[in-house]
């Protein structure tokens, strides 16, 4: 598949799970794809696969809440690969906790890493993408809790709504410049992410580990399967490629039909 012949992408947190799959994908269509994460060792082997199989990549050592760190990569982007069309804005992390007992820095880590990330590294993209007249297309990772709420997880749920009204917005000021916007749901997904969760959440809800897999986590599918990283993967390939703006401003659930709308 050849769709993103000549397209540049970033993708953050792309060092592992599904922002490496994505990473992969996107290189397998022809894109140039960043590997922006803070794991460096890790992104340097996402860059070496992509490299084995042919395909052009760049390991950038990026925090996504760093103000100067975000624009000086997204730079660095630039000046190597020319341009930049897509932006996956994917790193994220999960801390579970009641919120009687949610601390006030975890809640601002979580806000920090889902929103002030997605914010800085859109509007570093957009830096570049407006005066270059490309369009382009910012891709977030949002989740069923973008439009679903589950106890223990307050500061998540919160981010990944607020990701909804950044990416709308996005997709009323970016349309002029061609810029297109999209929030991906993946329903449960077994990355690093998820696996630390089980037994968290069996924990904090009196359950066993088995049954958090079963009710809490799959319990809302049609056929208690979990999602997988290419899945969501093959969805933000589809919404990168699609020719046109009759796709913006999307939230697109990829869940095995938990919290269908
Ligand atoms: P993961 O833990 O496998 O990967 C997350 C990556 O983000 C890691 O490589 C990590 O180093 C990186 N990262 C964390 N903080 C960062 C920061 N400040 N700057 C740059 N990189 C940072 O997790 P995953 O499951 O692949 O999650 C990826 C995204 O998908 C997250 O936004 C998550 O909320 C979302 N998501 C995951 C699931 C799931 O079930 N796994 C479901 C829905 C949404």
């Amino acid at each position: 598949m050849t769709q993103l012949n000549g397209k540049v992408a970033v993708v953050t947190g792309a060092a592992s799970g599904i922002g490496k799959q994505i990473a992969l994908t996107l290189a397998r269509s022809g894109a140039a794809v960043a590997i922006a994460d803070l794991q460096q060792d890790a992104a340097q082997r996402v860059v070496d696969e992509i490299e084995r199989e042919g395909g052009k990549a760049l390991a950038l050592a990026m925090d996504v809440t760093d103000e100067q760190v975000v624009d000086a990569g997204i730079e660095r982007v630039v000046a190597t690969f020319g341009s930049l069309d897509i932006l996956v804005s994917n790193a994220g992390i999960q801390i579970v906790n009641p919120l009687e007992s949610y601390s006030f820095a975890d809640w601002k880590k979580m806000l920090a890493i889902h929103l002030d990330g997605a914010f800085l590294t859109t509007r570093a993209a957009l830096r570049h993408m407006y005066p270059a007249k490309r369009g382009g297309v910012v891709i977030y990772m949002g989740s069923v809790h973008s439009h679903e709420a589950s106890p223990l997880k307050s500061a998540y749920v919160t981010a990944k709504h607020g990701l909804l009204g950044l990416a709308r917005t996005l997709a009323k000021e970016g349309g002029p410049h061609g810029v297109r916007s999209h929030v991906v749901c993946p329903g449960f997904v077994r990355t690093p992410l998820v696996e630390k969760q089980i037994p968290e959440q069996a924990r904090e809800l009196g359950i066993s580990e088995d049954e958090v897999v079963k009710k809490v986590m799959l319990g809302g599918t049609v056929d208690g399967e979990f999602t997988t990283v290419d899945d969501v993967a093959q969805t933000v390939l589809f919404l990168a490629s699609f020719p046109s703006a009759a796709l913006t401003g999307q939230s697109v659930l990829v869940s095995h039909g938990w919290g269908m709308r």
